[in-house]
């Protein structure tokens, strides 16, 4: 399996070759020159299969240069009950990503069991692996430099504590997150783990973090990378669940079901298009946005109109607060019938500051077989929508998956189960939860106190300069 650029002009590469890289040189995005089809027989037998096995049989068919028993070894470590214990009361942790009914033909189905209670683990947890198998073989370190405002850092971190060959500098605005988000990210004491919190806001934390990555001669010296959703294989790990949703929704093969996603970046999603690409049967892909909105308007309208940083709105769903969405440019690659000069030439519009409609192209017209439907949610909804699912169903739901359930309800249809995706835990968002119920939600037990824990974070101001000496330090070290 070889890899392109969306914007076609990269050389084709393998696996572990875009895995520690981000963008193609090109400005593009890689994705697979094709995507391999599962046969009927195949989704048969794969149906039985714990997730670990599934996801071997999956990865296996876009990663050709690990060994499979190698590759087995690095899922079968990262997929383990252990990993993904935190699941509601009487689901079984073994399944990684259970399935709640909340009534016939509607469910949720459980991402947010790992480490840092959101779905993000799932791949990230995968990716610490990976990254630490490729860099070992080559003999190589890896310095991660990214910026957070909360669910992506702690992920990152999580994922890649303790692992050799791989540091990783954090930034994050001073004073700005939640006290449980600074818990999770600043009682890390690995000392592969740096925490940097900038006196500004997460915009300053993103400009640092692309002033220093634009300096060709300090990235080569110091090997610095990045973790962020454009990763392809963060992509590829969440097909994974797609395929686990359905089977547990269903009872035969055939059967088709619709999968709501709570969407920002279009990352979680997109893995949903590939799913349904590889043959999955996929009725409906329903994208909740929340006030932030720039894909439901392009889902519903054709255009694509990216925002500016003053134009994008802080709302109680947070991890869902974007501009524009990253990942958006390879579903779009494939709309457009993979022409990459197409692609190229709606993203010089873009990246001008422009936008884009193909409402009136030819490739509008295909629009419906890639089964995409959208909506909206907005804080009002939200609420409405944790207070309903909690007296209704007794389940206690955090205010992105309510996003989803919002816009989920409204693309129900009968027959056709729908399986809403559960991004993170209510414990992440309490003040939400506390407005919506009045009451707080609970916590797994051993993240009970975690604001008490000792912190390790060095304070900084927001400049490129202070930043890179305190790489450079460390490195020295
Ligand atoms: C990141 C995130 C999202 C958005 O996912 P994308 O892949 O960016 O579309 C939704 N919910 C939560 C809780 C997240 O952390």
């Amino acid at each position: 399996m070889r890899y392109l650029s969306t914007r076609g002009g990269a050389t084709p590469q393998s696996f572990c070759d875009i895995l520690l890289g981000g963008l193609a040189p090109d400005g593009g995005l890689f994705v697979p020159e094709s995507y391999p089809r599962v046969s009927t027989q195949e989704l048969a037998e794969w149906r039985k299969l714990p997730y670990a096995a599934l996801a071997l049989r999956i990865l296996a068919k876009f990663i050709d240069d690990i060994p499979p028993p190698e590759l087995a070894a690095l899922i079968d470590r990262t997929y383990t009950a252990a990993n993904f214990r935190h699941c509601r009361p009487g689901r079984d942790a073994a399944e990684i990503t259970p399935l709640t009914t909340l009534e016939e033909g509607f469910h949720l189905l459980e991402l947010s069991n790992g480490p840092t209670l959101a779905f993000k683990d799932i791949a990230m947890q995968l990716l610490g692996n990976l990254f630490e198998y490729v860099l070992e073989k080559r003999g190589e370190t890896l310095n991660i430099l990214g910026a957070t405002s909360g669910d992506t850092g702690s992920a990152a971190e999580y994922a890649m504590r303790g692992k050799k060959g791989v540091r990783v500098f954090m930034l994050s605005p001073h004073g700005k997150m939640s006290p449980f988000q600074r818990a999770q990210m600043y009682s890390l004491q690995d000392p592969n783990i740096i925490n940097i919190a900038i006196r500004g806001m997460f915009d300053d934390c993103q400009d640092i973090v692309k002033a220093i990555a634009a300096d060709a001669d300090f990235k080569t010296r110091y090997k610095i990378g990045a973790v962020n959703s454009i990763n392809w294989a963060r992509v590829l790990a969440q097909t994974v669940y797609y395929f686990k949703g359905y089977f547990a929704a269903t009872e035969q093969d055939g059967q088709e079901v619709a999968f709501a996603v709570p969407s920002g970046n279009f990352g979680n999603i997109l893995a949903g298009h590939i799913a349904h690409m590889m043959g999955l049967p996929i009725a409906r892909l329903v994208l909740a946005t929340n006030e932030n909105d720039v894909l439901d308007e392009f889902f519903r309208t054709g255009r694509y109109r990216p925002r500016s940083a003053q134009d994008t709105f802080v709302t109680s769903s947070p991890s869902m607060d974007i501009s524009k969405a990253s990942n958006f440019e390879r579903f779009v690659f494939d709309l457009v019938g993979r022409d990459a000069t197409v692609v190229r030439s709606l993203w010089r519009a873009v990246e001008q500051g422009g936008d884009f409609d193909l409402s009136q192209t030819p490739y509008w017209q295909r629009m419906p077989s890639y089964r995409f439907v959208s909506g909206k949610s907005v804080h009002a909804d939200r609420v409405a929508t944790i207070r309903e699912t909690w007296s209704r169903y007794g389940v206690m739901i955090d205010p992105h998956t309510a996003d989803a359930v919002k816009v989920a309800q409204h693309w129900r249809e009968s027959g056709v189960p729908m399986i809403v995706l559960e991004t993170a835990q209510p414990a992440k968002f309490a003040e939400t939860i506390q407005e919506a119920l009045g009451i707080s939600p609970s916590r797994p037990q051993e993240l009970v106190g975690i604001e008490d824990l000792p912190q390790r974070v060095l304070v900084c101001e927001a400049d490129a300069g202070a930043v890179r000496r305190i790489i450079e330090k460390t490195c020295a070290e």
